[in-house]
C-alpha cells in the first residue's frame, strides 16, 4: 500500500490523470479539490506511518469515493485493511468505508455482507443498519427492510417516510399485481396496525371497491383528508369510483365541497365535475363548479367553468360572464407583483432594498404563468 500511495503523490502522469478526473466529476466544485489536495499533503507529510496517516488515506478514499472515483476508494481501503498496524477501530472504519464504496459502486452484496457483519459491532452498529437499509429498499426486500427500521427504531434513526408501514403496503401491492388477495390482506392488516398511514387507507378502499363494497370505501375515505391533506386527489378518484353506478351523487358533491373549503385545491373540482356533468347534466355541473369557485377561486377552476360554459346555450351562459371576470380578477390581484429572491419577501410595489433582508436589488417582478411557445395542448 506504501508504494501504492506514493506513486499515486508522485507519479506526475497519475497526478495529471487525477486532476483531470477531479475536473470532469459532475458536481466537484473548488472546495472538494482543496480537500483532497490538503488531504494528499497532510497524508505525504506524515510519511504514511503513524494514526495520523491511517486517518488521512481512510479519508482520501472517502474523497476519491466521493468525487466518483470509486476503483481507486476500493483499492485505498482495501490495501489498508492488510495494513498490521491498524488499530481495532481503523480497521473498523476501513472496513466501513470499504462497504460504502461497493454501495456507491453498485456491487451491493459485497456491500450487504460487509453491513451484515458490521452490525453485531456496537461501536457501528446503528450505521450498518442503516446502510442495509437502503440496501433492501434497494432490491425490494422488503421482509428484511422491515427487520432493519424495526432494529433502528430506538436510535430513532430512520429517514423520513421510511416506515415500516410503507414496506407493508409495497408487498400488499405486489400481492395485488399477482392477483393474491389473501396475501394482500395479511399485510394491509399489517400495514394498517402499524398506525396511521394514508397510502395504506387508499390501498384499503381501493380493495373494498374492488370488491364492490363501495360504502365500506367511503367509510375509509372520508376521514383521510382530515388526517393528511395531501393526498386528496387520490381520495377523490376513488370516491368518483365508489358513484360510478351509483345516480344519487349528492353525498360525493358534499364530500368534495367540504375537502375543497378545508383544504382548497385546483384538481379536485375538475375531477367531479366530470361525474357531475355526467349524471345531472351540464347546467348541474356548471353550477357546482361555479359554487366552489366562489368559496376559493382556482385557475384549473375557472378553466373548467369556460370549458363548461362555452358548451351551454347562450342565455344560459349569459349569467355566469358576471362571476367569471369576478374570479380572474380574484386570481390577478391575490397574485404579488415582486418577491424577494434572497428571503422570499413578497409585496406589490418594487423596493429597491428589500423590507425583510436588506438585500439591494434583491426583489423581481413575479409574473403570472405566460405561455412563451406554441404549446400542445391535451
Ligand atoms: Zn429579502
Amino acid at each position: 500500500m506504501v508504494g501504492r500511495f506514493s506513486l499515486l503523490s508522485e507519479n506526475p502522469h497519475r497526478t495529471d490523470a487525477l486532476r483531470s478526473d477531479r475536473a470532469r466529476a459532475k458536481g466537484l466544485n473548488y472546495s472538494l479539490n482543496e480537500k483532497v489536495q490538503s488531504t494528499l499533503e497532510l497524508a505525504t507529510e506524515t510519511n504514511d506511518t503513524g494514526k495520523k496517516s491511517t486517518e488521512s488515506r481512510i479519508a482520501l478514499g472517502n474523497l476519491f469515493r466521493c468525487s466518483g472515483e470509486v476503483g481507486r476508494a476500493i483499492d485505498l481501503h482495501q490495501s489498508l485493511l492488510g495494513d498490521p498496524s491498524l488499530s481495532e477501530e481503523q480497521h473498523g472504519k476501513s472496513v466501513f468505508e470499504l462497504g460504502m464504496d461497493f454501495m456507491r459502486a453498485g456491487l451491493f452484496d459485497r456491500a450487504e455482507a460487509i453491513f451484515m457483519d458490521l452490525k453485531n459491532d456496537p461501536s457501528c452498529r446503528d450505521s450498518a443498519l442503516q446502510q442495509l437499509l437502503q440496501i433492501y429498499q434497494h432490491e425490494k426486500d422488503w421482509l428484511n427492510a422491515i427487520d432493519c427500521t424495526e432494529a433502528l427504531k430506538p436510535s430513532g434513526k430512520i429517514r423520513r417516510g421510511e416506515t415500516i408501514s410503507q414496506f407493508y403496503c409495497e408487498m400488499l401491492q405486489e400481492a395485488l399485481t399477482a392477483n393474491n388477495p389473501v396475501l394482500a390482506n395479511r399485510f394491509l392488516v399489517k400495514a394498517l396496525g402499524e398506525g396511521s398511514c394514508p397510502r395504506a387507507a387508499l390501498l384499503s378502499a381501493q380493495m373494498a371497491i374492488s370488491e364492490q363494497r363501495y360504502q365500506d370505501a367511503l367509510n375509509i375515505l372520508r376521514p383521510i383528508p382530515t388526517e393528511d391533506s395531501r393526498y386528496n386527489t387520490q381520495v377523490v378518484e376513488l370516491m368518483i369510483e365508489c358513484f360510478e353506478d351509483n345516480e344519487n351523487i349528492l353525498e360525493l358533491i358534499d364530500a368534495v365541497g367540504q375537502m375543497h373549503a378545508d383544504h382548497p385545491s385546483g384538481e379536485i373540482i375538475p375531477l367531479v365535475s366530470g361525474m357531475v356533468r355526467k349524471k345531472q347534466g351540464i347546467v348541474a355541473a356548471s353550477r357546482f363548479v361555479q359554487g366552489s369557485l366562489r368559496v376559493r377561486p382556482s385557475l384549473r377552476g375557472l378553466h373548467e367553468l369556460l370549458v363548461l360554459i362555452a358548451d351551454l346555450p347562450e342565455k344560459e351562459a349569459k349569467p355566469y360572464l358576471h362571476d367569471l371576470s369576478g374570479i380572474s380578477s380574484q386570481l390577478v390581484f391575490c397574485h404579488p407583483s415582486y418577491k424577494c429572491v434572497q428571503c422570499g419577501f413578497t409585496g406589490s410595489e418594487l423596493h429597491w432594498r428589500c423590507p425583510g433582508c436588506h438585500h439591494w436589488e434583491a426583489l423581481s417582478a413575479c409574473e403570472l404563468p405566460v405561455v412563451h411557445s406554441k404549446q400542445t395542448t391535451h
